[in-house]
């Protein structure tokens, strides 16, 4: 059961003592929840509200009061991404988001050239709103378009079309944009996927997401799993198979399990993740990881905002990372990307031989993995499979 909001004592910025986890290898991000969503898609358990969109204003205030509490402490960090995610930030009024970075650019240091991505839903975005997000400062586009199936995006819950998706890539015509592509739909073929691809391809996507559907208990999509009517786990892995196979011949490469890019395109803010690297996170549900703690904030929209108004921090989780747990996240978030391991970089953060430290491990997984000098890499053929082998080196 989740604990009540409290506020979190402020974060202990000092710089670590010789001998315990080092940190920020890597330069910060800033991520933003916009909770907000014209309907709910049946296979979702994010945190989402879609009839509460008369809060936004409301609750965009209060975003910018918890981003000017912690701007207060952590000021002096410079950060190189901000994510705005959801929910459906394109849903809201494009006035929130200019407002929304600018507090963002007063509050925090940013680099010289910040990767600022915002999500968006086809059917939710027009000329005008696209021009303001430029007018932010914003460089970086994430659509969902996950089916070129009109079948297939009504069967999910979606509010548009695969011609919607097409009218949103016009508008993004010239600017960076990622497409989210979703596999292991009810009676999804080969062929599906390949054509979804091939759509995100051709209008344009400089980057493509291609994450398998997973039906969360409680989402009505978990109905049809019980039923036996999605894809199986071998079902699901050819068509990761042919979508990959797509994929590399129309040119992206494949950096993270479910993330390709054409070259340079790579998601810097996802990257900054998977190297283990800090980042704040803003609104509700959001996580953070900073200063060697990780913490939530609250998944209810009303406490939320009640907590934020009254001076709190909205944080009902909160732990220091041990150092156990660090060496595990480290390991298993680079084996998840192309990139792979590198024992010097462990070496410098931890002081030990990751080897030495997951021997047991290494030992049981050694067939699935490939080292070439100091980096190793789960083998091409079993990246999709990596749950199963990084599961040998939790804690
Ligand atoms: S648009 Fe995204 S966040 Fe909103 S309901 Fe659908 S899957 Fe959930």
């Amino acid at each position: 059961m989740r604990s009540a909001p409290t506020c979190l004592a402020t974060l202990d910025t000092r710089p670590r003592k010789q001998g315990q986890v080092k940190i920020r290898s890597f330069m910060p991000g800033i991520y933003v929840h916009i909770p907000f969503c014209k309907q709910k898609c049946r296979y979702c358990d994010f945190t989402s509200f879609p009839n509460r969109l008369n809060f936004a204003e409301a609750y965009m205030a209060c975003l910018y009061r918890e981003i000017e509490m912690r701007g207060k402490e952590l000021g002096t960090f410079r950060f190189d991404t901000v994510y705005i995610g959801g929910g459906t930030p394109s849903v809201i009024d494009a006035k929130y988001i200019y407002g929304l970075m600018k507090k963002i650019v007063t509050c925090f240091h940013l680099t010289k050239d910040p990767e600022v991505t915002i999500e968006l839903n086809p059917g939710t975005v027009d000329k005008e709103k696209i021009a303001l997000y430029a007018r932010a400062g914003i460089n970086r586009y994430s659509v969902g378009l996950q089916s070129a199936d009109d079948g297939q995006l009504a069967e999910l819950g979606r509010i548009h079309t695969a011609e919607d998706f097409r009218t949103c890539a016009e508008l993004l015509a010239g600017k960076n944009f990622s497409a989210d592509v979703m596999i292991g739909l009810k009676g999804q073929k080969r062929e599906d996927v390949e054509r979804t691809i091939r759509l995100a391809a051709e209008c344009g996507a400089s980057h493509i997401s291609m994450y398998a559907l997973t039906p969360e208990d409680g989402t009505p999509i978990y109905t049809d799993y019980l039923n036996g009517e999605l894809p199986d786990s071998d079902e699901v892995a050819e068509l990761y198979d042919a979508g990959y196979a797509c994929l590399k011949s129309l040119g992206y490469l494949r950096y993270e399990v479910s993330n390709f890019s054409k070259p340079g395109f790579g998601s810097r803010h996802n990257m900054n993740y998977w190297k283990r690297g800090e980042y704040i996170g803003f609104g509700v549900s959001a996580s953070s990881f900073f200063c060697g703690r990780r913490f939530t904030n609250t998944f209810d929209l009303d406490e939320y905002m009640k907590c934020v108004l009254s001076g709190h921090f909205p944080v009902i989780e909160s732990e220091e990372v041990s150092e156990e747990d660090a060496k595990f996240e480290f390991v298993m978030l680079a084996l998840r990307t192309a990139f792979g391991l590198s024992a010097r970089a462990y070496e410098k953060q931890f002081g030990t031989d990751w080897r030495r430290d997951f021997s047991e491990a290494y030992r049981k997984t050694e067939q699935y993995l490939v080292t070439e000098g100091d980096v190793t890499r789960i083998r091409d053929e079993y990246l999709f499979v990596q749950n199963s082998i990084l599961i040998e080196y939790a804690p």
